[in-house]
């Protein structure tokens, strides 16, 4: 993330500006937050991989715990959701094409957890509280990874 962003972000919950907490670990290159933790009044939020991740769910506390401890690939797993060193190598490799995106390589890399459907799934049917709103719109290449398997 930019670190313009912080003039603009604001906590979910107090409405106070975040800011680098520098005094923790933290990765940034010239004007971008690679790695890190943004913290206000009340709370403190990990940013994974230049993603500010401003809510309190438990993959995000896992993710800040890691972050916390200097573990910046270890968070990224924990928001992504993968669960082996398998699936984080898979994840890795589908991951560096440019065309890819976290959400599809994630899918293909644990598209042995989910369930096959006899109908098309929803976008962001493994993780229903961070749905990307998309809906069915992004079912055909999460169906088609389920299938694949
Ligand atoms: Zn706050």
């Amino acid at each position: 993330m930019n670190i313009e962003l912080l003039d603009i972000l604001r906590c979910p919950f107090c409405g106070g500006r975040l800011e680098l907490v520098s005094s923790m670990y933290h990765r940034s290159l010239s004007d971008q937050i690679h790695d890190g933790i943004l913290g206000c009044h009340c709370c403190i939020f990990p940013v994974v991989d230049g993603i500010p991740v401003l809510h309190l769910q438990p993959a995000a506390v896992v993710a800040r715990e890691h972050m916390e401890a200097a573990r910046p690939a270890l968070a990224l797993r924990a928001m992504v959701g993968l669960e082996s060193d398998e699936e984080a190598e898979r994840f890795e490799a589908a991951a560096a094409s440019e065309t890819s995106t976290y959400s599809k390589a994630a899918i293909f890399c644990i598209a042995s957890r989910i369930p096959r459907m006899s109908s098309p799934m929803r976008c962001c049917a493994p993780w229903p509280a961070q749905c990307c709103g998309e809906g069915e719109r992004g079912a055909p290449w999460t169906y088609a990874a389920a299938q694949a398997t």
